[in-house]
């Protein structure tokens, strides 16, 4: 196996079979586990053709015996058939079903596939799938389809990542964020950036190379320039990346308060089901519950935390020490603080734990004679902004949720093409090629030699081909399509 692949241009190159490791044909069922109206099993491969003809007998010849001497001949390409599966050697009639074959390589692997439409039931396609396995094809890896569709250039790495991840998307913006990596956004981005660095590289090795020549000359001064405004464009994707992350996630939601307060009342209401138990007994929601919801279109987790407050009780002391970890683990954290009650130690306590992480103070039952001293909040967290809501009517949640939205979609960023980056993979890649970019600044700006500067150069250069896979290890494929369910 030859360790790194290369790929040129979506679409440029179609590689041949065996330089592309993808020999052997092979089968899957593609639609989920389970019953349905109709399952799908897929073959790719040179095999294509004749394994579907083995198996699949096209409409008009009645019973087995027709079945068994039937001719499959008129199968053509893009055209969908109606039939029968039928395992001549047991004479033994498996399904009614459509077929189709697709000849490569204007396919999804980019090789000759066939598809077939059987009944959704899991015997059905268990025993095709055997039938068709029984014949000579390979059973498919998780992925396998879509690694094929990497090596034949139909897509570069980064689109391949995207296919599963818009499989996996749970909202209309996970979904969106992916669709827009699979049309190509993101390698566009990366492509425009390599192009430059590119550029860079032949400008700094011409004047490595041939310094007497009459070429026009490098300065260290143009290196630097020319190096930070490519950085500056890394530096806002990375920069970006939080967004991405947290439509990919879900923003990690941390409610805080001492008990009583209303904080299970405003899990329920943006969860907008009873899903935590409400009471009027202080000190009951014990444990912390995670729950995941949609906010505008966002996915939520939900971390309701125990009041974190001093106690003697064991199981709340077990519960303010995870009230403190969730605080560690949050993106956003909402203290909840009740209106109707002057404040207390513990709202003080919690109140000056705010701060290193985006928050949002909370003054709730508004509907109820108010105590609470506001001045008071103000000295502790002077740039606090403070939404006041009455859970039980839902006053003031739409406030709330606004401020979660804007916290994903920090400034201008919820454009419709601007380029987001969920995955951790092309966060870390994007990451290294910019510190080896701040590493050639910096030797450009205190003047060190050019050979020294063109490696950092070069580096970045590799790390972002990376991303879309034109220098990429098996071991680095093996783990990115491992992600995959079978049959995609
Ligand atoms: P937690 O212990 O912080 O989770 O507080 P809960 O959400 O369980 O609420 C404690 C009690 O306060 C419940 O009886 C709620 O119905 C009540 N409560 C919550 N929010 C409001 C509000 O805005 N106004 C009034 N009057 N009662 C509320």
């Amino acid at each position: 196996m030859c360790g790194l692949h290369c790929y040129v241009g979506r679409g440029l190159l179609i590689r041949p079979a065996e330089e592309r490791q993808m020999e052997d044909t092979i089968a899957a069922i593609s639609t989920a586990y389970g019953e349905g109206g109709i399952g799908i099993v897929r073959i790719s491969g040179e095999e294509a053709l004749p394994l579907l003809r083995e198996v699949f007998v096209p409409a008009g010849s009645k019973g087995n015996e027709g079945r068994k001497i039937a001719s499959c001949e008129e199968l053509t390409g893009r055209v969908m058939r109606y039939g029968h599966i039928f395992d001549r050697e047991e004479d033994r009639l498996i399904d009614e079903c459509m077929a189709v074959f697709l000849k490569g390589p204007k396919t999804y692997t980019t090789e000759d596939m066939a598809e077939i439409y059987c009944h959704g039931s899991v015997v059905s396609l268990k025993n095709t799938l055997e039938l068709i396995l029984k014949k000579g094809a390979r059973l498919a890896e998780a992925g396998e389809f879509t690694r094929r569709a990497f090596l034949g250039g139909r897509l570069d790495l980064s689109q391949a990542e995207a296919v599963i991840d818009m499989i996996k998307a749970r909202t209309d913006t996970g979904y969106d964020m992916a669709m827009a990596q699979l049309e190509g956004i993101l390698s566009m981005k990366i492509r425009d950036i390599r192009k430059e660095l590119l550029d860079l590289q032949v400008d700094i090795t011409v004047n490595i190379d041939y310094p007497e020549e009459d070429i026009e000359e490098i300065t260290l001064k143009n290196v630097a320039d020319k190096i930070s405004s490519i950085d500056d464009v890394l530096a806002e994707i990375i920069e970006n990346s939080r967004s991405g992350r947290m439509i990919r996630e879900g923003i990690r939601l941390a409610i805080a308060g001492r008990p009583n307060v209303g904080k299970s009342s405003l899990m329920n209401a943006m969860l907008k089901e009873e899903r935590a138990i409400v009471t009027e007994i202080p000190g009951t929601t014990r444990d912390t519950i995670e729950e995941a919801a949609s906010i505008r279109g966002l996915p939520v987790v939900i971390i309701d935390t125990a009041g974190i407050h001093d106690t003697e009780d064991a199981v709340e002391v077990l519960g303010i020490r995870r009230s403190r970890e969730a605080f560690e683990r949050a993106d956003f954290i909402i203290l909840v603080l009740d209106g109707s009650e002057t404040l207390r130690e513990e709202d003080r306590k919690l109140l000056h734990q705010m701060g290193d992480k985006p928050y949002q103070i909370i003054i709730n039952k508004m509907d109820l004679e108010q105590q609470l001293d506001e001045a008071e909040v103000r000295r502790i967290l002077p740039q606090a902004d403070i939404i006041h809501t009455t859970m039980s009517t839902g006053e003031g949640i739409d406030k709330i949720e606004e401020r979660i939205e804007a916290l994903v979609y920090s400034g201008d960023l919820h454009q419709k093409d601007s380029i987001l980056v969920s995955n951790a993979r092309h966060v870390d890649l994007l990451r290294r090629a910019h510190e080896d970019l701040q590493r050639g600044k910096a030797m450009a700006l205190r003047g060190e030699p050019l050979e020294l500067i063109e490696v950092d150069v070069r580096s970045a250069y590799d790390e972002l081909g990376q991303i879309i896979g034109e220098t990429v290890s098996d071991d680095v494929l093996d783990e990115v399509f491992s992600r995959f369910c079978l049959g995609k």
